[in-house]
């Protein structure tokens, strides 16, 4: 039996890297996984279909109101329901790090369309839903660079520092209706897209001798305290952040 048999988990950005692991992680705890992203999610359901897990592919743009609408739609109809929802999806592993005074508008712009008003968009998207369905679990995925502010990155990491104040403010505005909202603030990750991008390559070995535990992280590495988010064993906790980056930093 798997933790999470009868629930339909959806997860956006999971083409690849991290949302892919994930989504694979929930498939094989039994869940009936909606796979999306801007990108094709072919890859990522052939993996969980291959191991015996039930998923579905759709595009979806988080940041288009449209999409969101046929994602719900799908999640509700075809699948049955929609228990689970991670915010996965961002700009990140395609980011070329720069100077926050080299960072033109339509950069910021577009950092904070996706990776903040996006979330907004799924989480507005959504909650009518879970509230019907008498309940739900939200993860969303943040980052460790908000604890310590990373060169290069800053509008990334001011977005990520954005994901845990939706995610505060909604998990209090929808506690009583029994949706837990959470975080998971990964460190940095070897997911595809950033072992492909040689800008974070610079920022591998001073990250790994920072953390307690000295060595790269992997996107398996978050399974664990997604599960945890997703289950009953997480039900009096909302509104809270998970920092999983191997003891680099101590809240
Ligand atoms: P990634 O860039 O490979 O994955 C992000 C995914 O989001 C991609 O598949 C991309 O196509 C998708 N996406 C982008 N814009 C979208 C949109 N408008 N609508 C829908 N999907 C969209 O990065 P990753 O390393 O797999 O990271 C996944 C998540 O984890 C991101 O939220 C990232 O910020 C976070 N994170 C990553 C690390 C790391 O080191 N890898 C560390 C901390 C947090």
């Amino acid at each position: 039996m798997g933790r999470l048999d009868n629930k339909v988990a959806v997860i956006t950005g999971a083409a690849q890297g991290i949302g892919a692991l994930m989504a694979k992680v929930m498939a094989d705890e039994g869940a009936k996984v909606l796979v999306t992203d801007v990108q094709d999610t072919a890859e990522a359901v052939k993996a969980i279909t291959d191991a015996g897990g039930i998923a579905q592919g759709m595009k979806v743009d988080i940041t288009s109101n449209d999409d969101l609408k046929a994602m719900v739609e799908t999640a509700t109809g075809e699948m049955g329901g929609l228990d689970i929802m991670v915010n996965n999806a961002a700009i990140f592993a395609t980011l070329t790090p720069k100077p926050f005074f080299e960072i033109d508008d339509d950069e910021f712009d577009q950092i904070m369309r996706v990776n903040v008003r996006g979330l907004h968009q799924v989480m507005r998207a959504i909650t009518p839903t879970m509230i019907k369905a008498g309940g739900g679990k939200v993860v969303n995925i943040a980052s460790g660079t908000f604890y310590y502010g990373p060169p290069g990155l800053s509008h990334y990491t001011a977005s990520k520092g954005a994901v845990l104040g939706l995610t505060r403010g909604h998990a209090r505005e929808l506690g009583d209706k029994n949706i837990q909202i959470n975080a998971i603030a990964p460190g940095l990750t070897e997911s595809e897209g950033v072992a492909a991008n040689d800008g974070f390559d610079m920022a591998r070995a001073p990250t790994v001798a920072s953390r307690s535990i000295k060595r790269d992280m992997l996107p398996e590495d978050l399974a664990g305290s997604l599960l945890f988010l997703c289950t009953p064993d997480s039900d009096f906790i909302t509104g809270q952040t998970i920092n999983v980056d191997g003891g680099k930093i101590n809240l």
